[in-house]
């Protein structure tokens, strides 16, 4: 039965108007140069769902150069036309939420509600970045010259790169492209290779909304050819900003290539986020957000717990709470299933660290309280939903992103030792705190060396806040009214004589 309904749901998937087989450059729906292509999977099973092209530099090249003609016309449209395109486009992902959505659960594997829930919060940077289009405001400042005027103004930084992850397939796009369009910039996508439908999905309804030919471009690519794509995508001279989300490792490995050309950067990489817990807490509420922090995409999250900090006094109280919960709650499966709340992991690469992390915990004398292994009966991909205790800093997994579902918790005596520890990493994206007292909420606000901290919340994603890291987890933020910026460069005219 398990196997007619994935059948079902793939024959469905295939009619569907927004399951783009190609790349789309200049408004053309188009296969790579060299036509070779690459199958993208369903992780829940491992079936094909289809097979795209697999572009290298050249088509790179092409994709590029569009967007760089596309500028000279784009950056001259008015604020009013640029919002409007992206209101447009806002309604149609909210329209189709539901195909949207089928799309994502089949390749990124996530339960359909979550994949529900990602189209709300990436379609709201459209909505957002629609309104702020109409206020990337400049300033007239006082000059220190007499009948002089300094006028400063925003100018959009050209053609961006756009190389996204797998985990936020769809809004790790709309937060990019939503606010680059806003500033007047076009772009070049790199999606991953893991989940490249969705983003052609959504293209598909940008185009629909009336993006004009040529702002947006997406080139598909496997991981195989991502380096030489990546490669032209941050040195071509007509590129002038390279936004990408992914692992440290790659980020890295860009930031080095857009530094030969001096080119603005903005990189959101990964997290490994404490999630400290009080004696103050309210446990019960602790423990249901900590589920949400923590199983949210099956732990695939940059902004995930990493790290379970838990006083001594509550420990026991808090372990044994968050253990029933995920014995109860953390239902795994295909994400098509009714009643999943967790999925497959990603990939194989994915299953092997966790895997592997676990193991190596495991054998240096951690305890699983619940889960630890495979769950190979559902599939390549599936892992346990885990807790574990009596980790040591000699543990890979203490100090690594485990990326996966495994929640690790930790006992600490005081709030001195709870912030060394939770600062104790080079990563610095988000932190979670739960505590009643107010001076304390307000210490760690201002001690935790994160770009995010939220006091008793499991979640802190929105269109309206600053999104980003400190450290190596990244440069830049994204939403906000401070999010469409990062794609202008400040001009200053110095305007004088005119009087005479
Ligand atoms: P990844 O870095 O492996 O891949 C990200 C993208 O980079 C993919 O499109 C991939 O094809 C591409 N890529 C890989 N090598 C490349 C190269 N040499 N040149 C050009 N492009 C290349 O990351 P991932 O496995 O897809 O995502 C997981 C990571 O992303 C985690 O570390 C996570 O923390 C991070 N992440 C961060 C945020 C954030 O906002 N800070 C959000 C989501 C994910």
């Amino acid at each position: 039965a398990g196997l007619l309904r994935n059948l079902g749901t793939l024959l469905q998937l295939r009619q569907m108007h927004l399951l783009k087989k190609n790349a789309y450059i200049n408004g053309e729906w188009v296969s790579a140069q060299s036509n070779a292509v690459f199958p993208v999977l369903n992780p829940a099973d491992d079936a094909v769902i289809a097979e795209i092209p697999d572009m290298d530099a050249a088509d790179a090249k092409i994709a590029v150069d569009t967007a760089a003609n596309t500028f000279q016309t784009w950056k001259d449209t008015t604020a009013k036309e640029r919002a409007n395109i992206l209101r447009r486009w806002y309604d149609l992902c909210v329209k189709n939420s539901d195909n949207l959505a089928e799309i994502i659960t089949a390749e990124a594997g996530k339960p359909l509600s979550e994949s529900k829930s990602e189209i709300v919060y990436g379609s709201s940077f459209l909505e957002w970045f629609a309104d702020t289009a109409r206020h990337i405001n400049g300033e007239v400042v006082p000059s220190p010259w007499p009948n002089k005027m300094i006028m400063v103004t925003r100018q959009p930084l050209g053609v961006v790169s756009v190389i996204t992850p797998w985990n936020f397939p769809f809004a790790m796009i709309t937060r990019k492209v939503g606010a680059l369009m806003a500033a007047g910039c076009t772009c070049v996508i790199k999606p991953s290779e893991d989940t490249p439908l969705t983003a052609l999905a959504a293209v598909q309804l940008a185009e629909e909304a009336g993006v004009p030919k040529g702002v947006i471009n997406i080139v598909t690519s496997s991981r195989k050819n991502a380096p030489a794509v990546g490669k032209v995508m941050c040195e071509d001279p007509s590129v002038g900003c390279i936004s990408f989300t992914g692992s440290t490792h790659v980020g890295v490995l860009l930031y080095g290539m857009a530094a030969k050309g001096v080119k603005r950067v903005c990189l959101e990489l990964g997290g490994n986020a404490p999630f400290i817990v009080f004696p103050s807490a309210d446990i019960s509420h602790a423990v249901d957000q900590a589920m949400l922090a923590k199983f949210r995409n099956n732990g695939q999250a940059c902004i995930g717990a990493n790290r379970f900090l838990v006083h001594k006094d509550v420990f026991d109280t808090f372990v044994q709470a968050f253990k029933e919960k995920i014995s109860k709650n953390c239902i795994l499966g295909p994400g098509t299933k009714q009643g999943v709340t967790c999925g497959p992991l990603i990939n194989l690469e994915q299953t092997k660290k966790v895997t592997e992390l676990v193991e190596q915990a495991l054998s240096k004398g951690a305890k699983a309280l619940v889960g630890g292994k495979p769950a190979a009966q559902l599939g390549t991909k599936f892992y346990e939903s885990t807790l574990l205790t009596e980790v040591k800093p000699e543990m890979r997994i203490y100090k690594e992103e485990i990326f996966g579902p495994i929640a690790v918790c930790y006992k600490f005596e005081t709030e001195q030792e709870a912030l060394q520890v939770a600062n104790d990493t080079r990563s610095g994206l988000a932190s979670y705190v739960f505590t009643k007292d107010l001076g304390q909420a307000f210490r760690m606000s201002r001690q935790l060396n994160f770009g995010m901290v939220a006091i008793n919340d499991g979640i802190l994603s929105a269109a309206e806040p600053p999104f980003g890291g400190i450290k190596e987890s990244g440069i830049g933020r994204e939403g906000s009214k401070h999010g469409a910026e990062e794609y202008t460069d400040l001009k200053y005219t110095l305007f004088s004589g005119l009087d005479k």
